[in-house]
């Protein structure tokens, strides 16, 4: 279960708040020391949870929550409104442009589920608007990683396009474009290369697609797992490629929630959508609001 151990603590938090009919500003220092532990447990950035704490404490303060009914709900509820206010307030939606194609490049660390992800989007998209979507195989450094994005065309009968390994990446990108521009397809997904880890010969290849295609959509695909090193890896790829949205993959798996919590507030970029599980039709868009009252329990 994702945020397990995130959900206990501040249930626990707010549970020992309840038992007080009086709250003093003692009692809510204790509390605020509580959430702070529990996010920092949760792994979320340090600087966020600084900030949140300060924000939380603020409200309750300035408002005199203290001195009015239900000062424990009353908290809560501000609790829950920063929490939905860090992941992002709002859905946003996928970025569309005003005559097709959509181009939607896609990016991340080797593993984070990309491959995955561009099937699971360009699947959604067929179902919910009856797109006819062009999936662009650019990974030319793992010949399993075409086969595997050709597999997901299969399964989700959506064309995809290649040209092997033995072809610049620029250049598959290049007649990739021409093929949908032919065909008319509405969208494309530019499947790109990962690495172990970010390094300079695979960003300089990803910013030189980046400025032949134009993408409308740049979205990284990070694993929720890997925690604080997901808001590190997300703060690398958006320095070099200014992406416009993140996609959280494996918050099935997630029982910490760091990366949830951290990325929108230290990149500034909203998640978009949250991977949560394996299958095609396991992609979710993300909403902060939903996403807080989960982690509320
Ligand atoms: P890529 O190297 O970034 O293209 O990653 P892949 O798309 O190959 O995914 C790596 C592994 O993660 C695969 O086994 C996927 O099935 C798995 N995966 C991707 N997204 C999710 C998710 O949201 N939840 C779970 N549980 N597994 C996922």
């Amino acid at each position: 279960m994702a945020f397990e151990g995130l959900t206990e603590r501040l249930q626990k938090a707010m549970t020992n708040l309840r038992r007080k009919g009086k709250v003093s500003e003692s009692d809510l220092r204790q509390t605020m020391r509580e959430i702070r532990l529990a996010l920092l447990e949760a792994d979320v950035n340090f600087t966020v949870v600084k900030d949140f704490v300060k924000t939380v404490r603020d409200r309750a303060l300035g408002a005199k929550v203290l001195e009015g009914l239900n000062p424990a709900q009353q908290i809560v509820k501000i609790v829950d409104e920063e929490l939905t206010k860090t992941m992002g307030e709002t859905a946003v939606p996928l970025n569309k442009s005003a005559k097709i194609p959509t181009i939607i490049m896609m990016a991340g660390l080797q593993g984070a589920g990309k491959t995955t992800t561009v099937g699971k989007l360009a699947l959604k998209l067929k179902n919910e608007q009856n797109a006819r979507p062009l999936m662009i195989a650019a990974d030319i450094y793992r010949p399993a990683a075409i086969q595997q994005l050709q597999q997901v065309g299969d399964q989700i009968d959506v064309p995809v396009f290649q040209l092997g390994t033995d072809v610049d990446p620029v250049e598959i990108v290049r007649q990739g474009l021409a093929e949908a521009e032919t065909k008319h397809n509405d969208y494309v997904f530019i499947d790109t290369a990962g690495r172990l880890q970010i390094d300079e010969q695979l960003m300089d290849e990803l910013a030189n697609i980046k400025a032949l295609a134009h993408p409308d959509e740049i979205l990284l695909v990070i694993d929720a797992m890997t925690g604080q090193n997901a808001v590190n890896t997300a703060q690398g790829f958006d320095d070099k490629l200014d992406i416009t949205g993140v996609v959280l993959t494996k918050l099935d798996g997630d029982t910490r929630g760091g990366a949830a919590l951290s990325i929108r507030a230290v990149t500034g970029k909203p998640i978009k959508f949250i991977g949560q599980g394996e299958k095609m039709t396991d992609l979710d868009v993300f909403h902060p609001n939903r996403m807080s009252n989960r982690i509320l329990g």
